[in-house]
Protein backbone atom coordinates (compact mmCIF):
# COMPACT_ATOMS: atom_id res chain seq x y z
CA UNK A 1 0.00 0.00 0.00
CA UNK A 2 1.37 3.31 -1.05
CA UNK A 3 2.94 5.20 2.07
CA UNK A 4 4.26 8.60 3.07
CA UNK A 5 7.90 9.06 4.32
CA UNK A 6 8.23 11.45 7.02
CA UNK A 7 10.52 12.07 10.01
CA UNK A 8 10.54 15.08 11.95
CA UNK A 9 14.14 14.82 11.31
CA UNK A 10 13.60 16.39 8.11
CA UNK A 11 13.56 19.95 9.70
CA UNK A 12 16.79 21.29 10.51
CA UNK A 13 17.96 24.67 11.79
CA UNK A 14 19.41 26.84 8.55
CA UNK A 15 19.11 30.41 9.89
CA UNK A 16 17.44 33.05 7.73
CA UNK A 17 17.31 31.32 4.03
CA UNK A 18 15.15 31.04 0.75
CA UNK A 19 14.79 27.24 1.04
CA UNK A 20 11.48 26.48 3.60
CA UNK A 21 13.02 23.97 5.68
CA UNK A 22 9.78 23.72 7.99
CA UNK A 23 7.21 23.22 4.94
CA UNK A 24 8.05 19.30 5.53
CA UNK A 25 6.30 19.61 8.61
CA UNK A 26 3.49 21.66 7.84
CA UNK A 27 2.43 18.92 4.45
CA UNK A 28 2.43 16.28 6.57
CA UNK A 29 0.56 17.77 9.74
CA UNK A 30 -1.75 18.99 7.23
CA UNK A 31 -1.77 15.44 5.63
CA UNK A 32 -2.68 13.97 8.99
CA UNK A 33 -5.67 16.14 9.84
CA UNK A 34 -7.46 15.05 6.37
CA UNK A 35 -9.73 12.02 6.14
CA UNK A 36 -8.55 11.43 3.05
CA UNK A 37 -5.08 9.98 4.35
CA UNK A 38 -6.68 8.00 7.34
CA UNK A 39 -5.72 4.71 6.46
CA UNK A 40 -2.52 5.42 4.16
CA UNK A 41 0.77 5.07 6.65
CA UNK A 42 3.17 7.57 7.57
CA UNK A 43 6.38 5.46 8.43
CA UNK A 44 9.37 7.00 9.85
CA UNK A 45 13.05 6.10 8.01
CA UNK A 46 16.73 5.40 9.10
CA UNK A 47 19.54 7.40 8.07
CA UNK A 48 21.33 6.07 4.70
CA UNK A 49 24.71 4.34 6.08
CA UNK A 50 28.17 5.40 5.27
CA UNK A 51 28.55 2.22 3.08
CA UNK A 52 24.97 3.73 1.04
CA UNK A 53 26.91 6.89 0.98
CA UNK A 54 30.00 5.08 -0.50
CA UNK A 55 27.82 3.71 -3.10
CA UNK A 56 28.18 7.15 -5.08
CA UNK A 57 29.85 9.58 -2.94
CA UNK A 58 34.04 10.15 -2.68
CA UNK A 59 35.69 8.86 0.69
CA UNK A 60 36.97 12.45 0.76
CA UNK A 61 33.42 13.59 1.02
CA UNK A 62 31.85 11.41 3.22
CA UNK A 63 34.44 12.61 5.88
CA UNK A 64 33.50 15.95 5.34
CA UNK A 65 29.83 15.11 5.97
CA UNK A 66 30.13 12.64 8.53
CA UNK A 67 32.45 15.09 10.24
CA UNK A 68 30.65 18.05 9.87
CA UNK A 69 33.74 19.91 7.94
CA UNK A 70 33.13 23.31 6.28
CA UNK A 71 35.56 22.88 3.60
CA UNK A 72 35.34 23.85 -0.49
CA UNK A 73 33.44 20.47 -1.03
CA UNK A 74 30.51 21.46 1.53
CA UNK A 75 30.40 25.20 1.55
CA UNK A 76 29.39 24.91 -1.92
CA UNK A 77 25.82 23.62 -0.31
CA UNK A 78 24.88 26.90 -0.27
CA UNK A 79 23.85 25.89 3.62
CA UNK A 80 25.08 26.10 6.58
CA UNK A 81 26.74 23.13 8.19
CA UNK A 82 25.69 21.58 11.38
CA UNK A 83 25.12 17.76 12.65
CA UNK A 84 21.52 18.35 12.81
CA UNK A 85 21.70 19.71 9.31
CA UNK A 86 23.63 16.82 7.76
CA UNK A 87 21.47 13.94 9.71
CA UNK A 88 18.57 15.61 8.53
CA UNK A 89 19.86 14.67 4.71
CA UNK A 90 20.88 11.19 5.78
CA UNK A 91 17.50 10.71 6.88
CA UNK A 92 15.51 12.33 3.72
CA UNK A 93 18.08 10.53 1.80
CA UNK A 94 16.84 7.10 3.71
CA UNK A 95 13.19 8.44 3.15
CA UNK A 96 14.03 8.06 -0.52
CA UNK A 97 15.31 4.56 -0.03
CA UNK A 98 12.17 3.78 2.10
CA UNK A 99 9.95 5.04 -0.83
CA UNK A 100 11.38 3.31 -3.30
CA UNK A 101 11.18 0.01 -1.54
CA UNK A 102 7.56 0.48 -0.20
CA UNK A 103 6.63 1.20 -4.15
CA UNK A 104 8.72 -2.17 -5.29
CA UNK A 105 6.87 -3.99 -2.71
CA UNK A 106 3.33 -3.44 -3.69
CA UNK A 107 4.30 -2.52 -7.32
CA UNK A 108 2.58 0.80 -6.51
CA UNK A 109 3.53 4.40 -5.74
CA UNK A 110 5.22 5.60 -2.23
CA UNK A 111 6.04 9.09 -1.82
CA UNK A 112 9.32 10.49 0.56
CA UNK A 113 7.95 14.52 1.72
CA UNK A 114 11.54 15.52 1.68
CA UNK A 115 14.03 14.23 -0.99
CA UNK A 116 15.27 14.90 -4.87
CA UNK A 117 18.27 16.59 -3.82
CA UNK A 118 19.93 16.39 -7.30
CA UNK A 119 22.54 18.94 -7.47
CA UNK A 120 24.89 17.05 -5.30
CA UNK A 121 27.77 15.76 -7.23
CA UNK A 122 29.97 12.57 -5.86
CA UNK A 123 32.51 15.11 -4.47
CA UNK A 124 30.90 17.79 -3.28
CA UNK A 125 27.80 19.41 -2.17
CA UNK A 126 25.73 22.23 -4.20
CA UNK A 127 22.35 24.19 -4.45
CA UNK A 128 20.88 23.11 -0.77
CA UNK A 129 22.19 19.49 -1.79
CA UNK A 130 24.00 17.52 0.69
CA UNK A 131 23.82 14.39 -0.43
CA UNK A 132 22.33 12.41 -4.13
CA UNK A 133 19.46 10.59 -2.37
CA UNK A 134 18.26 9.49 -5.87
CA UNK A 135 21.51 8.14 -6.77
CA UNK A 136 21.87 6.35 -3.13
CA UNK A 137 18.83 4.50 -3.31
CA UNK A 138 19.54 3.25 -7.41
CA UNK A 139 22.47 2.37 -6.48
CA UNK A 140 21.48 0.17 -3.38
CA UNK A 141 18.50 -0.89 -5.32
CA UNK A 142 20.73 -2.06 -7.77
CA UNK A 143 23.06 -3.64 -5.61
CA UNK A 144 20.67 -5.38 -3.41
CA UNK A 145 19.70 -6.97 -7.40
CA UNK A 146 15.81 -5.28 -6.36
CA UNK A 147 16.18 -3.30 -9.63
CA UNK A 148 18.01 -3.41 -12.90
CA UNK A 149 16.79 0.08 -14.65
CA UNK A 150 16.07 3.01 -13.58
CA UNK A 151 13.98 6.28 -15.38
CA UNK A 152 14.52 9.02 -13.35
CA UNK A 153 11.86 12.21 -14.53
CA UNK A 154 13.04 15.13 -13.02
CA UNK A 155 10.13 17.82 -13.42
CA UNK A 156 12.12 20.43 -10.52
CA UNK A 157 12.20 23.68 -11.71
CA UNK A 158 16.20 23.18 -12.24
CA UNK A 159 18.09 20.85 -14.24
CA UNK A 160 19.28 18.02 -12.10
CA UNK A 161 22.95 18.28 -12.91
CA UNK A 162 24.12 16.31 -10.28
CA UNK A 163 21.86 13.17 -10.92
CA UNK A 164 23.16 13.78 -14.57
CA UNK A 165 26.76 13.61 -14.02
CA UNK A 166 26.51 10.68 -11.85
CA UNK A 167 24.75 8.50 -14.30
CA UNK A 168 26.16 9.75 -17.55
CA UNK A 169 27.25 6.85 -19.82
CA UNK A 170 25.49 4.96 -17.45
CA UNK A 171 22.86 2.48 -19.49
CA UNK A 172 20.92 1.21 -16.86
CA UNK A 173 19.41 4.74 -15.75
CA UNK A 174 17.81 6.99 -17.80
CA UNK A 175 17.75 11.04 -16.92
CA UNK A 176 15.14 13.00 -17.77
CA UNK A 177 14.93 16.65 -16.79
CA UNK A 178 12.69 19.77 -17.62
CA UNK A 179 13.94 22.63 -16.33
CA UNK A 180 14.36 26.64 -17.15
CA UNK A 181 17.33 26.51 -19.60
CA UNK A 182 18.55 30.27 -18.39
CA UNK A 183 18.90 29.93 -14.38
CA UNK A 184 21.26 28.33 -12.15
CA UNK A 185 22.84 25.30 -11.98
CA UNK A 186 25.56 25.19 -15.16
CA UNK A 187 23.92 22.08 -16.88
CA UNK A 188 25.32 18.62 -16.87
CA UNK A 189 23.92 16.15 -19.93
CA UNK A 190 21.25 13.92 -19.00
CA UNK A 191 19.61 11.32 -20.97
CA UNK A 192 16.90 13.83 -22.54
CA UNK A 193 17.13 17.50 -21.56
CA UNK A 194 14.09 19.48 -22.18
CA UNK A 195 15.42 23.33 -21.51
CA UNK A 196 12.44 25.75 -21.37
CA UNK A 197 12.46 30.10 -21.97
CA UNK A 198 11.26 32.02 -19.36
CA UNK A 199 7.85 32.48 -19.02
CA UNK A 200 6.40 29.07 -20.21
CA UNK A 201 2.76 28.72 -19.04
CA UNK A 202 0.59 25.52 -18.02
CA UNK A 203 0.28 24.40 -22.14
CA UNK A 204 3.50 24.27 -23.69
CA UNK A 205 5.10 22.35 -20.18
CA UNK A 206 2.36 19.71 -20.37
CA UNK A 207 2.99 19.17 -23.75
CA UNK A 208 6.32 17.86 -23.61
CA UNK A 209 5.26 16.20 -20.71
CA UNK A 210 2.74 14.02 -22.84
CA UNK A 211 4.78 13.96 -25.78
CA UNK A 212 8.21 12.50 -23.80
CA UNK A 213 6.99 10.81 -20.91
CA UNK A 214 4.83 8.02 -22.52
CA UNK A 215 7.99 7.61 -24.93
CA UNK A 216 10.76 7.07 -22.47
CA UNK A 217 8.55 4.59 -20.47
CA UNK A 218 7.93 2.40 -23.59
CA UNK A 219 11.76 2.49 -24.45
CA UNK A 220 13.66 2.15 -21.86
CA UNK A 221 11.17 0.32 -19.35
CA UNK A 222 12.47 1.08 -15.89
CA UNK A 223 11.72 -1.70 -12.88
CA UNK A 224 10.98 1.76 -11.27
CA UNK A 225 10.60 5.63 -12.00
CA UNK A 226 11.98 8.70 -9.43
CA UNK A 227 9.50 11.34 -9.70
CA UNK A 228 11.00 14.65 -8.89
CA UNK A 229 7.60 16.40 -8.41
CA UNK A 230 9.13 20.19 -7.69
CA UNK A 231 6.85 22.85 -6.81
CA UNK A 232 9.28 25.52 -8.01
CA UNK A 233 8.32 25.78 -11.79
CA UNK A 234 5.27 27.90 -10.40
CA UNK A 235 4.33 31.24 -11.21
CA UNK A 236 4.76 32.49 -8.18
CA UNK A 237 8.30 31.31 -7.27
CA UNK A 238 11.20 33.14 -5.76
CA UNK A 239 14.05 31.07 -7.37
CA UNK A 240 12.86 31.15 -11.53
CA UNK A 241 10.53 32.92 -13.73
CA UNK A 242 8.37 29.67 -15.34
CA UNK A 243 4.66 30.65 -15.31
CA UNK A 244 3.10 27.18 -14.42
CA UNK A 245 -0.13 27.84 -12.15
CA UNK A 246 -1.16 25.52 -9.37
CA UNK A 247 -3.72 23.84 -11.59
CA UNK A 248 -0.75 22.84 -14.17
CA UNK A 249 1.35 21.29 -11.45
CA UNK A 250 -1.77 19.71 -10.56
CA UNK A 251 -2.43 18.41 -14.17
CA UNK A 252 1.91 17.20 -14.60
CA UNK A 253 1.58 15.39 -11.34
CA UNK A 254 -1.54 13.25 -12.55
CA UNK A 255 -0.27 12.88 -16.25
CA UNK A 256 3.51 10.88 -14.87
CA UNK A 257 1.83 9.66 -12.66
CA UNK A 258 -1.22 8.51 -14.86
CA UNK A 259 1.60 6.81 -17.46
CA UNK A 260 3.46 5.02 -14.76
CA UNK A 261 0.41 3.37 -13.67
CA UNK A 262 -1.21 2.50 -17.10
CA UNK A 263 2.74 0.68 -17.50
CA UNK A 264 2.49 -0.90 -14.29
CA UNK A 265 5.37 1.15 -13.16
CA UNK A 266 6.40 1.48 -9.92
CA UNK A 267 7.31 5.02 -8.73
CA UNK A 268 9.38 6.54 -5.71
CA UNK A 269 7.68 10.13 -5.92
CA UNK A 270 9.66 12.95 -4.13
CA UNK A 271 8.70 16.40 -2.95
CA UNK A 272 11.95 18.45 -4.51
CA UNK A 273 12.29 22.75 -3.85
CA UNK A 274 9.39 25.08 -4.09
CA UNK A 275 10.42 28.98 -2.70
CA UNK A 276 6.80 30.45 -3.78
CA UNK A 277 6.51 33.90 -1.78
CA UNK A 278 4.06 32.47 -0.17
CA UNK A 279 4.96 29.08 1.42
CA UNK A 280 1.50 28.16 1.74
CA UNK A 281 1.45 27.62 -2.14
CA UNK A 282 4.58 25.38 -1.98
CA UNK A 283 2.52 23.30 0.75
CA UNK A 284 -0.19 22.96 -1.62
CA UNK A 285 1.59 22.03 -4.61
CA UNK A 286 3.37 19.49 -2.69
CA UNK A 287 0.04 18.46 -1.01
CA UNK A 288 -2.19 17.99 -4.40
CA UNK A 289 1.05 15.77 -5.52
CA UNK A 290 0.01 13.37 -2.87
CA UNK A 291 -3.37 13.74 -3.68
CA UNK A 292 -2.33 12.81 -6.79
CA UNK A 293 -1.13 9.76 -5.52
CA UNK A 294 -4.02 8.62 -3.48
CA UNK A 295 -5.65 9.00 -6.70
CA UNK A 296 -3.74 7.73 -10.04
CA UNK A 297 -2.71 4.22 -7.34
CA UNK A 298 -5.52 4.32 -4.64
CA UNK A 299 -8.09 3.17 -6.65
CA UNK A 300 -7.77 -0.54 -6.18
CA UNK A 301 -5.98 -2.77 -3.71
CA UNK A 302 -3.59 -3.08 -6.18
CA UNK A 303 -2.61 -0.11 -6.79
CA UNK A 304 -3.26 0.27 -10.29
CA UNK A 305 -7.15 0.81 -11.76
CA UNK A 306 -8.03 -2.02 -12.87
ZN1 LIG B 1 14.65 23.40 -7.80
Amino acid sequence: MSCFVYSPAYYCDIGEHVFPVVKYRMLHDLLRKDPRFADVEFPEPTPVTASDLALVHTDQYIGDLLNCRWTARTRSSELPISRQIIDAYLIGAGGTLLAARSALEDGGASMNLTGGFHHCFPDHAEGFCYVNDVAIAIRRLQSDQKIRKAAVIDCDLHQGNGTAFIFHGDDSVFTFSIHQEHLYPVKEESNLDIGLSGLTRDDAYLRHIEEHIPHILDEFRPDIVFYLAGADPFEGDQLGNLRLTIHGLKKRDHFVLEYCAERRIPVAILAAGGYAVNTDDTIQIHYNTCLALLDVFGRNPEGYRP
